[in-house]
């Protein structure tokens, strides 16, 4: 099978016009696929999602999660922790390996910390790596104990897996909104910036002693970057994620309440969001994650301090890409940060189009457009600022191992990549 004509990114660059690069699969005839005005891109990693299974699954699980990404272009996506029982045991990582067979999309899942995300006591580390987990975190709460931390930092780094930090000072970091100017006039309860910078400065620290691979999830301040750029500099072993909301909305677009713009952390201020832009074009950030997070619309549809933090994000994520890259950051960067950037920061054979990799790849028309809705949304739940709104740019088809997993393309059966 050849793909004809395509704008193909290889992780770093597009290549187009007279470049003569076409993708076959083994044991096919060649067969012409002509795809002028398409992108072909690496299937997307994201490394921060909540699919809600085991425990919450009203509001996804991991067959409809992994439909969802599949439909958004993303091909592997880590399910984090807080469940309910939380993935804090090496039979719940089995559990959802098992379950993962009949997902959609690859999973890879990320093991807690502490034993119910408690922040008391740590898990079996050594025993949840060897099923398989590709880091640790108790995504959602900050671990205080800073001696606990220092632990599970020592572990960590004997094992050689990330551990991956929800900065967020406990005491501190509470509220429905960034603290500001806009929190003051829409009179929302909100959490001054340094309720992150505060657990950023104390995970440096920590990964200084220690030496582990500490991964800041979701960094959403100018304080945060500035340390973060700082620490790189001083050869401490930190890297970081910015959410993609987080690129498009700031804290003056609460001034509806809706609740599906209710995230955690916040939507940053303006001249926060500028820091972020600052931290990416530097690669201060090394990936953009969605922090897919699904809640049902009984949750969702409350008084603003009533609902949960969360976004639903995979669906939109490609569209949210082009709304980033609209406002002067470079398209190429964008996709390397949900591609071969996250795979290489996680040792993750993917995020690229090359010879002998996995047949991973999204078809994609950047000028068809359509409007997100409650039947086209694949995730069980809704709660996304974009609903009803018109999308710039529409996968078409989605391939897992060469298998298609979303589109209207006809299957070519399971393959790997092979470069014309
Ligand atoms: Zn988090």
């Amino acid at each position: 099978m050849i793909f004809d004509n395509a704008n193909i990114f290889d992780g770093e660059r597009f290549h187009k016009g007279s470049f003569a690069f076409n993708i076959c699969f083994e044991d096919q005839d060649d067969e012409k696929l002509d795809l002028d005005g398409l992108w072909v891109l690496p299937g997307l990693v994201d490394t921060h999602a909540h699919l809600r299974d085991p425990g919450q699954t009203r509001r996804e699980d991991l067959i409809s999660g992994t439909r969802s990404a599949a439909h958004g272009g993303i091909t592997t996506v880590f399910a984090m922790s807080n469940t309910t029982p939380a993935i804090d045991n090496e039979a719940m990582v089995l559990y959802i390996k098992e379950k993962s067979q009949h997902a959609k999309v690859n999973v890879k899942i990320v093991g807690a910390l502490t034993k119910g995300r408690e922040g008391k006591e740590l898990t079996e580390m050594h025993r949840m790596a060897r099923a398989g987990v590709v880091g640790f975190s108790d995504d959602g709460n900050f671990l205080n104990d800073a001696s606990l931390a220092r632990h599970a930092m020592e572990y960590a780094h004997e094992i050689d897996l990330p551990i991956i930090s929800h900065c967020q000072d406990r005491d501190l970091g509470v509220g429905h909104m960034r603290e500001g100017w806009y929190s003051t006039l829409y009179g929302i309860y909100a959490m001054p910036d340094v309720a992150e910078s505060i657990a950023v400065s104390r995970e440096i620290e920590l990964s200084y002693l220690t030496k582990a691979h500490v991964h800041i999830a979701h960094v959403s301040t100018a304080r945060s970057v500035k340390l973060i750029r700082q620490a790189k500099k001083d050869g401490i072993n930190i890297t970081c994620d910015v959410c993609i909301h987080h690129l498009i909305f700031t804290d003056e677009d609460l001034h509806d309440y809706d609740t599906s713009k209710k995230i955690n952390p916040p939507f940053p201020t303006a001249e926060d969001q500028i820091a972020l832009y600052e931290g990416l074009e530097d690669e201060t950030i090394d990936a953009i994650i969605t922090d897919h997070a699904p809640y049902t619309a009984e949750e969702k549809e409350v008084e603003f301090q009533l609902a949960p933090f969360g976004i639903i994000g995979f669906e939109t994520l490609l569209n949210e890409i082009l709304m980033v890259s609209q406002k002067g950051i470079k398209v190429e960067l964008l996709l390397k940060k949900v591609t071969s950037d996250p795979a290489k920061l996680y040792k993750l054979n993917e995020g690229r189009i090359q010879k002998g990799l996995p047949a991973n790849f999204v078809i994609f028309d950047p000028d068809q457009k359509w409007i997100v809705s409650r039947n086209t949304i694949q995730s069980k739940s809704t709660n996304t600022p974009f609903l009803n709104r018109t999308m710039n740019g529409k996968v078409i088809a989605t391939y897992v191992n060469g298998r298609q997993v979303y589109g209207n393309v006809e299957n070519f059966g399971k393959g790997i990549l092979r470069l014309a």
